[in-house]
């Protein structure tokens, strides 16, 4: 699953390195900027350049349109309306089932292409408050999955336990200075779509709650690498 965001980018790297064929799928529906989709090939080609291995290994993109989603659902990420928090202790940014629907549109993708391991960026670490990217939701999803499909898929969350730290270091781990740089600089993460200013940690606003965790994360990373005595 790529989205043009840090996590999953950062996940595909991670797919990338393990697998000997990779597909992309992406979603538009309808979010308020179209930024990350736009961003999405830039990646994709500049993950090609950046090893002939990954290269060989990236195979096609699909983007799929599930604007239909916008009608079930009035969040801040699908119309004009303030990112803030709701009373049940939800960001009104929660799209309700978001990720079990893209994993699930994702499977049977995947089932018709001959392809039987999902990767997603979901994370409990920086846990937002979206139960569906709770580790215990994406297992009972592979099995039902699985049940639904007479299928054998299994449901990778390379990000599910590290923090936004971690994500940069794990870019780093498989990538090195040029897959942080290509994140940094290509993958998108503002839920205000701003791409105006480049930041050192990326192009974003700077005030939502997703730059913000972006930048405290990279600022986290760069800590840590400059620490004096600290090896791999
Ligand atoms: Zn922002």
């Amino acid at each position: 699953l790529f989205s043009g965001g840090q996590d999953s980018t950062t996940c595909l790297a991670w797919a990338l390195q393990r697998y000997a064929k990779v597909e992309t799928i992406g979603f538009d529906y309808g979010q308020r900027h179209a930024v990350e989709l736009s961003v999405r090939p830039t990646i994709l080609q500049h993950l090609r350049q950046l090893s002939p291995e990954w290269d060989a290994r990236l195979g096609q993109d699909h983007v799929l349109d599930l604007s239909w989603l916008g009608q079930l659902s009035n969040t801040a990420l699908t119309s004009e309306v303030e990112i803030r928090m709701q009373e049940n202790g939800l960001p009104n940014t929660f799209v309700p089932g978001r990720n079990l629907l893209f994993m699930t549109v994702a499977s049977t993708l995947a089932y018709r292409r001959g392809l039987d391991v999902l990767v997603g960026g979901m994370c409990e670490t920086d846990f937002s408050g979206y139960p569906d990217c709770r580790d215990d939701t994406m297992k009972s999803l592979q099995v039902t999955l699985n049940l639904g499909m007479a299928s054998r898929f299994s449901i990778e969350t390379p990000l599910m336990w590290i923090d936004k730290s971690q994500t940069w270091q794990l870019a780093q781990d498989l990538g090195g200075a040029p897959l942080v740089d290509l994140i940094r600089e290509h993958s998108h993460t503002c839920y205000l779509g701003q791409r105006d200013i480049l930041h050192p940690w990326g192009y974003g606003c700077g005030h939502c709650p997703a730059c913000a965790l972006r930048e405290r994360g990279y600022q986290q990373f760069i800590a840590t690498q400059s620490m004096p005595g600290q090896s791999c």
